[in-house]
Order: C-alpha cells, then structure tokens, then sequence
C-alpha cells in the first residue's frame, strides 16, 4: 500500500495550499494580507477615525471612515477607495487587470525593510 503524503497546509491558516510554487505562495499570502487589512478597514469602520489607513491598492490615504463611501473591489474582497473602483472598471471592460499581487499593499509588506535598518 502507497503511503500517503499529508496534505500541504499553510501553517498560518491551515488552509490547504493549492499549490506549491512560489507564484502559489505569493497568491496565498495576498489573500492572506487581504484578509488582515480588512479586519483593519471593519475595526476602523466600527469605531471611526480621522485617518483612515491607506487604500490596500493605490497606497493613497484618501478613503473614507464611512463603509458607504468607498468601494467594494471586484477582484477581492475588500473595499478599496473610489477612484481604485473606477480604475477596475475601465480595467475590467479593457481585459487588462490588475493582479492583486501588484496592489500597494501587497509591494509594501512584501518589499518592507526594518524601519531600523532603514539610512536617512
Ligand atoms: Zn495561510
Ligand atoms: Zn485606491
């Protein structure tokens, strides 16, 4: 009887890794930097604020407080800001989308250097 290989799963998550090369990793772990900036987003939508963070896409701090005001991304689930939704649009009616892998968001963590190690 063939032994049988355990399952990869993502020790963050324990979600099943659907694949396992680095494009695979790089997907995964967007998904998972989506699913925390989000939690942030529905925190600061709770209690509101004066700054609210960066649009996980373009990196401009220009959304709104208010849920209602920004918009709903139509590849992934997360509100990005008005002008990010207008851009998918025209993108989406182009066929030339934007991989989520190349949101801001997704160059900041994944590029971020220690502030420390960081020269003036
Ligand atoms: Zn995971
Ligand atoms: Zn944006």
């Amino acid at each position: 009887m063939a032994e049988k290989r355990p399952a990869k799963r993502c020790p963050l998550c324990s979600s099943k890794f659907i694949s396992s090369d680095l494009q695979g990793l790089v997907e995964h772990l967007a998904q998972g930097i989506i699913s925390v900036y989000r939690e942030i987003q529905n925190i600061e939508y709770k209690v509101g604020t004066d700054n609210p963070i960066a649009c996980p896409r373009c990196g401009h701090t220009r959304m709104s407080s208010k849920v209602s005001r920004n918009a709903l991304s139509r590849h992934a689930d997360i509100q990005i800001c008005n002008t990010c939704g207008m851009d998918e649009a025209v993108r989406d009616f182009a066929e030339n989308v934007l991989p989520i892998t190349s949101w801001w968001c997704m160059r900041e963590v994944l590029s971020h250097t220690n502030p420390s190690e960081q020269t003036e």
